[in-house]
C-alpha cells in the first residue's frame, strides 16, 4: 500500500514525528513522517512502522506528536516519507505514559526510541498467550414473514445445532466440535457460512493470573502518628505533592499504604505500588490484595510468566485494574490518561530500583515524575531514608515528613548488639570455624532452644572470594584474566563429589579451582567470606541443622527463580525452616513474627567499597536487617559481627539513631561536594584496547568542557575495576548544583553526536553504582 506511494502524494498528508527504535540521537523526539491518508486516525502513542534510512529498512517507531501546520521541520516537503502500516501489536500508550517516557528520554540521556522500546514487555509486544477465541451461538429465528433463503443442511449439521441447544450458550466452536462428535470445526463454519449460528468473537489469555489474598487480617486501628499521615495526605489527593514516611520497621507504614490505596480507589482513581523487586513476595502482594478486598490488583514482576505480564498488561491498558504493585517497571503500567491518583514507592532508599541499562532511571525519582505528569500525590516510605529524599523533606522542605516513632502496638524494638569480631575471633577453639563467633553462636543455640527462628546475613555468594598462594613470600592471587577483579571460589555439591570451581562475579567466566600456584608450585589456600562457607560451619557447629531442611541457603545461586524463593519463604513461614541463611535477599521486607534473632555475619562487606555511598548503605543494611526480629510476641535481639564495631555508621544502626547518622553524612557529603547536595553523572567509556579507550575519554572530556558552563568535568579516570570481559573502562563525572544544568550539558552532547549509547559508551544520570 503506502510502500508504492510516491513521495510527491505525501505532500498534502499530516505529518507526525515517530519515534523510532533505534540508538538515534539527532533530533531529540525523533524523526519525522507522513501519516497516509488510510491510518490518519492513528492517535499519538501508537506502535507502527516507518522506513529507515537509505535502505529503508522496515523499522519499529511511535507516533510521538502531529506536527502543526506551517511548523518549521527542518527537512525538504519531499524527502519525508510516509508510515508503512501499525504494529501487528496494536499497541497505543497512553498520553501521560508518552509524556513521561520523553521525561526519561531527557533526563537520562537516552534516545527515546530506546526509552519505549524498553519500557513495553516483550511479552506485550510479541502478544504472547493472546488467543482469539470464536464463540458460536444458535441464529435467532427469523422475524414472521422475513423473506428467508432455505439453505438446506445435512442431518449431521442438523445434529449440531440439535446439541447445541441443549448447551450453555454462546460457546467455544471447538467445545461444539466435540460434543457433537466432530473431528474437526469445519462442519460448524459451514453453519455460520450459511446463517445457521452465528459467531462472536473474543480475545483472551491463555494465563490469567488473579493476585491472591492472603489471609484476611483485620484492619487494626491506626495509632495518631498513623492517622495524622494518612489525613495529611488523603488532603492531597488531586494534586502533586511529596511525602516521606519515614519509620522503623514494623512502625505501621505499609498500613498507611493500604489506607491510602483504599482512599485513592474509593475516590475512583488508580494507583500505583512500588516495591523492591526482592521483597516481591506473595506477602506483600497476598496482605494487599486481602485488605483491598473490593479493588481489582494487578501486579507486574519478573516472576510472572510472559503471558501472565501480557494480561496483566492488557488488563491495566483496559482500565480494568484499580491498583498496581510492581517492581520499579509498574511505572510504565499503561494506566488510562486522568485516572492515577497515587503513586506510592515503599523502601525508596533501595539501590534495587536503579536500572542498569539504559535508559539508566531511579525507580523512586521516576516515580516522582510520573505523579507531577498525573497531578498526584507520591508517597515515599522507608525506615532508612535514602540521604536525598531526607534532604528534600529537612532542608529543602520539598516534601513533607511523616514520622512514625513507634513500633505498631505489640511489637518491640530489637536489642542489638555489636561484636567486636576481631577480638571474638581469637576466642574461636575449632580451626575450622572461622565467621561465626561465640556470640552469635549462643545466641542461635538458645534461640534454636527455645523454638525461635533465625536470620542471618552474609553479603556475599560463594564460598571465598580470595584464591591466593599458601607461602607468605609469593604474592600470586587468582584474578580473571578478562577483568581486573578477584575470583570467587564456589563448592558444588550436587554431585556424588564435592567439587571446588572459580567463577568471576562480573564476566560470569569459570575454571576449576587450581590446586597448585602457577608460579612457585606450592599449594593454593582460600580465605575470606561467602555465604556457602557460613553454610558449611552452620552444619558443624549445629549438628541438628540440615541443609535444604532446617536450614536453607538463600541467594542468587540457589534462588534462580522467583519461585525458589518463594518456596524458601513459604517453608519458612510454616517453621519447617528454622535457620534462613543469605544474601540481602532475606534482609528485606521480610514479616516473620517467630525470628527473634537476626545475626549478621559482617557488617563491614559494604564498608570496604570504593563508594561514597559505603556507609550510608552500611546503616541501611544493620537497620533493615536488625529489623526483621521482634515482629512477633517474643522479644527479638540482633547480634552485628564487624572488625570496625565503632564505625559510626555502625554504631547509630545498632542504637537505631537514622537521625543523627544522617546528619553527619549530610555534612560529611557536604564538605566533598557530593549527592545528594550536588547531582552526579557518570559517563563510562569501554573498549577493548587500553590506548584507544584513553584517547577517547580525553578526547570526549575536552569536548565537554567546551560547552559544561558552571557544570564541574571531573576526569577522565580509570573506573575502580579498570577492566571488565575484556573491555578497559574509564569514566567521566559531571557535577553541578543544578540537574537542569547536566541535564543542559548531556543534551548539548547529545545534539553533537557525542553521546551514542551501546557497547563503547554508558551515561549513568544519578548514578548509584560506583564500579
Ligand atoms: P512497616 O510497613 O512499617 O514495616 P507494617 O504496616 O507492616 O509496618 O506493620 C507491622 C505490623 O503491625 C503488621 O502486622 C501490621 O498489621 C501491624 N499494625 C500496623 N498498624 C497497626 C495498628 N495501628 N494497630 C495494630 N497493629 C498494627
Ligand atoms: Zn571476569
Ligand atoms: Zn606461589
Amino acid at each position: 500500500m503506502s510502500l508504492f506511494a510516491t513521495n510527491s502524494s505525501t505532500e498534502t498528508l499530516p505529518l507526525v514525528v515517530v519515534a523510532v527504535e533505534r540508538a538515534v540521537d539527532r533530533s531529540p523526539d525523533g524523526l519525522t513522517y507522513a501519516l497516509p491518508r488510510e491510518l490518519a486516525q492513528l492517535p499519538d502513542g501508537a506502535r507502527v512502522e516507518v522506513p529507515l534510512g537509505r535502505g529503508e529498512t522496515p523499522t519499529a517507531g511511535w507516533i510521538v506528536r502531529r506536527i502543526a501546520e506551517g511548523e518549521d521541520i527542518g527537512i525538504p516537503r519531499e524527502k519525508i516519507k510516509p508510515i508503512l502500516g501499525v504494529d501487528p501489536s496494536g499497541v497505543v500508550l497512553p498520553g501521560e505514559l508518552m509524556q513521561f517516557a520523553r521525561w526519561i528520554s531527557a533526563y537520562y540521556a537516552c534516545p527515546i526510541g530506546m526509552t519505549l522500546a524498553s519500557i513495553l514487555p516483550a511479552a506485550v509486544r510479541k502478544a504472547i498467550g493472546r488467543v482469539e477465541r470464536t464463540l458460536v451461538d444458535l441464529a435467532p429465528a427469523p422475524a414472521a414473514g422475513a423473506k428467508t433463503v432455505i439453505v438446506k443442511i445435512t442431518k449431521r449439521q442438523q445434529h449440531a445445532l440439535d446439541v447445541l441447544a441443549t448447551l450453555p450458550r454462546p460457546i467455544e466452536i471447538a467445545d461444539l466440535a466435540e460434543a457433537a462428535g466432530y473431528s474437526s470445526v469445519e462442519p460448524l463454519k459451514r453453519l455460520i457460512a450459511s446463517g445457521h449460528l452465528v459467531a462472536t468473537k473474543k480475545t483472551s489469555f491463555e494465563a490469567s493470573f488473579i493476585a491472591r489474598a492472603g489471609n484476611i487480617a483485620p484492619a487494626p486501628e491506626p495509632t495518631a502518628e498513623q492517622s495524622a499521615a494518612i489525613a495529611a495526605i488523603s488532603r492531597d489527593f488531586g494534586q502533586f505533592a511529596q511525602h516521606l514516611v519515614f519509620g522503623v520497621t514494623g512502625s505501621g507504614k505499609t498500613e498507611i499504604y493500604i489506607r491510602l490505596l483504599e482512599e485513592c480507589v474509593r475516590r475512583g482513581k488508580r494507583a500505583i505500588l512500588l516495591v523492591p523487586e526482592i521483597s516481591l513476595t506473595p506477602q506483600t502482594v497476598g496482605r494487599i490484595a486481602a485488605r483491598l478486598a473490593t479493588a481489582k490488583v494487578a501486579v507486574l514482576h519478573s516472576g510472572l510468566t510472559d503471558a501472565q505480564r501480557n494480561q496483566q498488561w492488557q488488563l491495566l491498558a483496559e482500565g480494568g485494574a484499580d491498583v498496581v504493585v510492581g517492581a520499579r517497571s509498574a511505572l510504565f503500567a499503561p494506566i488510562p490518561d486522568d485516572s492515577l491518583g497515587l503513586v506510592i514507592v515503599d523502601e525508596e532508599h533501595e539501590p534495587g530500583y536503579k536500572q542498569d541499562s539504559a535508559p539508566r532511571y531511579h525507580g523512586r525519582d521516576a516515580a516522582i515524575r510520573r505523579a507531577q505528569i498525573a497531578k498526584c500525590p507520591v508517597v515515599l516510605g522507608s525506615a532508612t531514608p535514602s540521604l536525598e529524599s531526607w534532604m528534600n523533606a529537612i532542608e529543602r522542605r520539598i516534601s513533607t515528613l511523616h514520622r512514625l516513632t513507634k513500633r505498631a502496638p505489640g511489637l518491640n524494638v530489637p536489642k542489638v548488639t555489636v561484636v567486636d569480631f576481631g577480638a571474638e575471633r581469637r576466642e574461636i577453639r575449632d580451626r575450622r570455624v572461622n565467621l561465626v563467633g561465640p556470640t552469635l553462636r549462643e545466641s542461635m543455640e538458645k534461640t534454636l532452644r527455645e523454638g525461635g527462628q533465625v536470620l542471618l546475613l552474609l553479603n556475599r555468594r560463594g564460598y571465598a572470594n580470595y584464591i591466593a598462594c599458601s607461602d607468605q613470600r609469593c604474592d600470586w592471587m587468582l584474578t580473571c584474566t578478562e577483568c581486573d577483579a578477584g575470583m570467587v571460589c564456589h563448592v558444588d555439591a550436587t554431585g556424588a563429589a564435592r567439587k571446588s570451581f572459580v567463577r568471576c562475579h562480573h564476566c560470569l567466566a569459570e575454571q576449576l579451582l587450581p590446586k597448585q600456584c602457577p608460579e612457585c608450585g606450592k599449594p593454593v589456600t582460600v580465605f575470606g567470606l561467602g555465604t556457602q562457607r557460613v553454610e558449611e560451619e552452620l552444619t558443624r557447629l549445629f549438628p541438628s541443622l540440615v541443609e535444604g531442611e532446617t536450614m536453607l541457603r538463600v541467594d542468587g545461586d540457589t534462588m534462580q527463580t522467583a519461585k525458589h524463593f518463594h518456596d524458601a519463604l513459604e517453608r519458612f513461614g510454616k517453621g519447617e525452616v528454622k535457620v534462613l541463611m543469605g544474601t540481602q535477599m532475606i534482609a528485606k521486607g521480610l514479616d516473620f513474627p517467630n525470628v527473634r534473632l537476626v545475626g549478621v555475619i559482617s557488617a563491614d562487606t559494604a564498608l570496604a567499597l570504593p563508594d561514597f555511598r559505603a556507609a550510608e548503605r552500611t546503616f541501611q543494611l544493620v537497620s533493615q536487617v536488625s529489623g526483621r526480629a521482634g515482629r512477633g510476641a517474643n522479644p527479638g535481639r540482633a547480634v552485628i559481627q564487624s572488625f570496625e564495631p565503632e564505625t559510626p555508621a555502625i554504631r547509630l544502626a545498632a542504637s537505631h539513631d537514622f537521625e543523627r547518622f544522617a546528619a553527619q553524612e549530610l555534612a560529611d557529603r557536604k564538605e566533598f561536594g557530593l549527592p545528594p547536595h550536588r547531582r552526579l553523572a557518570r559517563l563510562i567509556l569501554r573498549h577493548p584496547g587500553e590506548s584507544e579507550c584513553a584517547e577517547r575519554a580525553v578526547a570526549l572530556t575536552h569536548a565537554l568542557r567546551s560547552f559544561a558552563g558552571a557544570v564541574e568535568v571531573r576526569g577522565p579516570s580509570v573506573c575502580p575495576i579498570a577492566r571488565i570481559a575484556g573491555k578497559y573502562r574509564r569514566q567521566i563525572e559531571l557535577l553541578s548544583d543544578s540537574a537542569a544544568e547536566i541535564s543542559r550539558v548531556l543534551a548539548e552532547a547529545r545534539s553533537r553526536g557525542l553521546l551514542k549509547l551501546g557497547e563503547e559508551l554508558a551515561v549513568d544520570v544519578d548514578a548509584l553504582s560506583v564500579v
